[in-house]
């Protein structure tokens, strides 16, 4: 039969020799192999003790921000959701009340706000949309998980932690970033 493509190989059927039939010879060959492998450098790390260092445009899981007084920054402006190519971005905005602004930066903030994992492809255009430095994407991946609604994450998952109740894991979660201040609204700078 003629072959569809040219990337057949003839295979070879000549009878094996003793030696084969024995498997020695290959046994020995692959405990050389495994041997020589012994004192070479590793090329695997011991994860999640160990971990290598980051490139500088890694992309990883995304952060909701808070300004240093502990406030969300988001106001629900739907801008991050408008870029997400992979629409993995929904919110649902709410208005903030009288005695919330320690809470809330802006006078509206997002009451819900989601992220399908399972959809976002990491490309960072909800962080370059944002106006306010309510989103940006870490240093850290997205933890495996058997169920697909475990992949959907929602605020209490993506908000970075309070800086002044738990200042270590706020600095952890920040890394090396400056605290931004917001871009101002038009609004305001006219
Ligand atoms: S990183 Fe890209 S795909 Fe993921 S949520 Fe942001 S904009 Fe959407
Ligand atoms: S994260 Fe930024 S762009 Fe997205 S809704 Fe909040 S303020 Fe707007």
């Amino acid at each position: 039969m003629q072959s569809l493509t040219n990337k057949a190989r003839q295979v070879d059927r000549k009878p094996m020799t003793f030696l084969e039939r024995m498997y020695v010879w290959n046994i020995a060959v692959g405990m050389w192999i495994t041997l020589k492998h012994i004192f070479k450098k590793k090329a695997t790390i011991n994860y999640p003790e160990q971990k290598r260092t980051f490139s500088p445009v890694f992309r990883g899981l995304q952060v909701l921000n808070r300004d240093a007084e502990g406030r969300e920054n988001c106001t629900a402006c739907g801008l991050c959701a408008v870029a997400c190519p992979a629409e993995a971005i929904t919110m649902e905005a709410a208005e903030r009340q009288p005695g919330e602004e320690h809470l809330y930066r802006e006078e509206k903030y997002a009451a819900k706000y989601e992220i399908n994992m399972l959809r976002c492809i990491f490309c960072g255009l909800c962080e370059e949309a944002c106006p306010k430095d309510a989103i940006y994407l870490s240093e850290t991946f997205a933890p495996s998980n058997y169920q697909r609604k475990g992949f959907i994450y929602g605020k209490g998952d993506l908000l970075i932690p309070h800086p002044q109740k738990d200042p270590e894991a706020y600095q952890a979660a920040l890394g090396n970033r400056p605290i931004k201040q917001p871009k101002k609204d038009n609004a305001t700078t006219n």
